[in-house]
């Protein structure tokens, strides 16, 4: 058979409209699907256009090869054209009574004739038939389904000679027309296949029904029974009956063969393949296989589709039954004489297309990389459009697949980005809180600026001269009033001076420093009561940090105060110093009250305060917070109040890198 090379690629992508469910990949008996970035592509070097692709996508984002336009042109052209119905047209035109209606419809596009294929699958039946009962002990396959023999050349080759050597229907009737009616006649055949395009070079155009309809609307050619005429010459027999499964069989009186298990009938991708790896491995003993890649042609990609199947079964039986009863015998066998000089032999070449399996190693790596590491993980569930996980690995090193079509893998890996996805959001959370606070600390260091400069050295004159008084009077109660003033006085001068503090901590002015002698003068210089104790522990193998001294020796005063204060009831505190890469962390811990969660956000607010009025001020901790940043480091606090929940007591941790610089 000559293939005709005209036509190389036979089945597109729409990639617009493609979704990318696989279910070509899945469908496709030869995997000439790639699947890249997300898009699938038929690779024309792959593909055995059995329109298997085209038939399942609900998007209809296959299409294949259209040829209405230069069917059309040809008809314009004048030049004699025969139109070839393939036989399962009463399966697709149901909508049509009488098929001479449909005859007359093709023929007002402009065909001179309107033929039967079914006597094309007269002249081969007889040919197959002969065949069967001369062969020698090697199995045939019938050849008649393009899409088979494009598998066997292309991926069985090793099995091409089994292949009937037969012309299919379609090309004995193109020649058995050709002898009657003159060499010139153009032929253009119709039917329910798509691979029947590149069939043969013999066969000037071959269109689907599908197509065959898109022309009836072009030239509103509608169904009316004044066109109603009857196909030409020859008209078929039995072998109207071919294009449901079996048909051929039915044709070659081998029916009871099939019993015996001589003649395999097989149709579907998956039944064929099975069918020919089977037969290919010899453990199949049968003299002859029947495949139909699609469901009978009576599914083929080429029919509308809504059909049933055995609903079309039976429209091709009422055709077959409704055509006999008239069946002009001796017109038939004349014809059928007349094609008995017509030589059907054709030949097939082998046409290597298989890819080398690649090596286990690559497999098990692609494998693992899609979190396949044991048995367990290999669901072979089939959702990538690959029967198996190794089956999937294997075109994705042949570069036809991608390992996001794995659905458990990709659900996976979902999961882990939703995961990473809410701790960045948590972390966000955190960085906006902190930069809330430091944003109201910044507001309040510089209105403290204002402030503290304003009421600095009038407070100074009003403790100078008050003190200056209370040396003066001698009498007692103007004195325990003038103590008063100073004291106030006093309170207020140290607010100012912290509000001071709070202001200048813009700069740093980093020196070395001794970090354990640093912290022991912290704990000197406050003072302590009896009933408290301060622990210190060091563990640090570089005793040496850079600090602004005075300032870090706030933070610490500050906070060892706090914890004192907290004690009411005595107990102990603890100071640790340790360091963690290139950090050191200082904690102190006390066993005091504690901190109620409300407070816990708060404490770091200028001037939130639980202490009695003349006590607190509020701005130890922010303070401290600011100081902190200052030398990038964190501060970070934990707290129980609740004895309930084991011994109460707050633990202050602060992380500063060992060098701001
Ligand atoms: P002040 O000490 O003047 O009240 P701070 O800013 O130093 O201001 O502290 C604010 C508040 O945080 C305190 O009033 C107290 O409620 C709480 N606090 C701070 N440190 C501790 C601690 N070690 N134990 C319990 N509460 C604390
Ligand atoms: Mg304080």
């Amino acid at each position: 058979m000559a293939h005709n090379t005209n036509y190389r690629q036979l089945v597109f992508t729409v990639k617009d409209r493609c979704r990318v469910c696989y279910t070509c990949v899945r469908e496709c008996p030869v995997k000439a699907i790639k699947i890249i970035n997300g898009q699938a592509e038929v690779l024309s070097e792959r593909c055995i256009g059995c329109g298997n692709c085209v038939r399942v996508c609900r998007q209809e984002a296959k299409v294949y090869l259209r040829l209405t336009d230069e069917v059309s042109e040809l008809l314009k052209s004048g030049q004699r054209t025969a139109a070839c119905l393939a036989p399962s047209f009463p399966a697709e035109f149901t909508e049509i009574k009488d098929y001479r209606i449909l005859v007359g419809m093709v023929k007002k596009l402009g065909f001179e004739l309107v033929t039967e294929v079914a006597f094309g699958a007269d002249m081969v039946s007889v040919a197959y038939k002969k065949l069967y009962h001369q062969q020698d002990s090697k199995g045939i396959i019938n050849s008649d389904c393009p899409a088979i023999v494009y598998y066997v050349e292309h991926y069985l080759p090793e099995m091409v000679d089994n292949l009937a050597p037969l012309v299919s229907p379609m090309v004995a009737s193109s020649r058995f027309l050709k002898k009657k009616y003159g060499d010139d006649l153009q032929i253009v055949f119709i039917g329910p296949c798509v691979a029947k395009k590149a069939e043969s070079d013999e066969i000037d155009y071959a269109l689907t029904f599908t197509e065959l309809r898109e022309m009836f609307r072009q030239h509103r050619i509608k169904p009316d029974e004044d066109l109603a005429c009857d196909f030409d010459p020859p008209f078929a027999g039995k072998g109207a009956i071919f294009p449901v499964s079996h048909g051929l069989l039915q044709n070659m009186d081998v029916e009871a063969d099939i019993t015996k298990g001589n003649v395999i009938v097989a149709e579907g991708r998956i039944n064929v393949k099975d069918a020919l790896t089977e037969f290919s491995q010899g453990t199949l003993n049968a003299r002859h296989l029947e495949l139909l890649c699609c469901e009978g042609c009576i599914m083929g990609p080429g029919m509308s589709e809504e059909g049933k199947k055995y609903m079309r079964r039976s429209c091709i039986s009422n055709y077959v039954t409704q055509k006999l009863e008239d069946f002009d015998q001796e017109q038939w066998k004349a014809n059928m004489e007349l094609a008995k000089s017509i030589d059907l032999s054709t030949s097939f070449v082998q046409m290597d297309r298989r890819t080398p399996i690649p090596s286990s190693n690559d497999i098990a790596e692609i494998l693992k990389k899609m979190g396949k590491n044991d048995p367990s993980d290999f669901l072979d569930c089939g959702a990538c459009g690959y029967d198996t996980c190794v089956e999937h690995a294997i075109a994705i090193v042949q570069g036809l697949a991608e390992t996001e079509m794995c659905l458990p893998y990709t659900i996976e890996k979902l999961h882990q980005s939703i995961d990473k996805v809410n701790l960045s959001n948590q972390e966000l959370a955190s960085a906006r809180e902190a930069l809330k606070q430091s944003e109201k600390l910044a507001h309040m260091g510089q209105l403290s600026a204002g402030i503290a400069h304003e009421l600095n050295n009038p407070l100074g004159v009003i403790t100078l001269y008050s003190n200056l008084l209370l040396d003066e009077i001698a009498d007692d109660t103007t004195k325990t009033d003038l103590k008063l003033i100073v004291e106030q006085a006093e309170r207020c001068r140290k607010i100012v001076g912290g509000l001071l503090n709070f202001a200048r901590k813009n700069q740093v002015r980093l020196t070395q420093i001794h970090l354990e002698k640093f912290v022991s003068r912290s704990i000197q210089s406050i003072i302590c009561p009896e009933n408290i104790t301060i622990k210190l522990q060091v563990d640090l193998d570089d005793p040496y940090v850079f600090f602004d001294a005075d300032q870090m020796m706030q933070v610490l005063t500050n906070l060892e105060k706090n914890a004192v204060e907290a004690m009411p009831e005595g107990g102990e505190i603890t100071l640790s110093i340790s360091e963690k890469g290139e950090d050191v962390i200082i904690a102190i811990s006390d066993q005091g009250i504690g901190i109620s969660p409300e407070n816990m956000e708060k404490v770091f607010t200028p001037f939130f305060t639980t202490k009695e009025v003349g006590k607190g001020t509020g701005l130890g901790l922010p303070l401290c917070y600011g100081i902190v940043k200052m030398h990038k480091g964190k501060i970070d606090v934990k707290s129980n109040n609740e004895p309930e929940k084991g011994p109460t007591g707050t633990t202050f941790t602060i992380r500063l890198p060992r060098n701001p610089a």
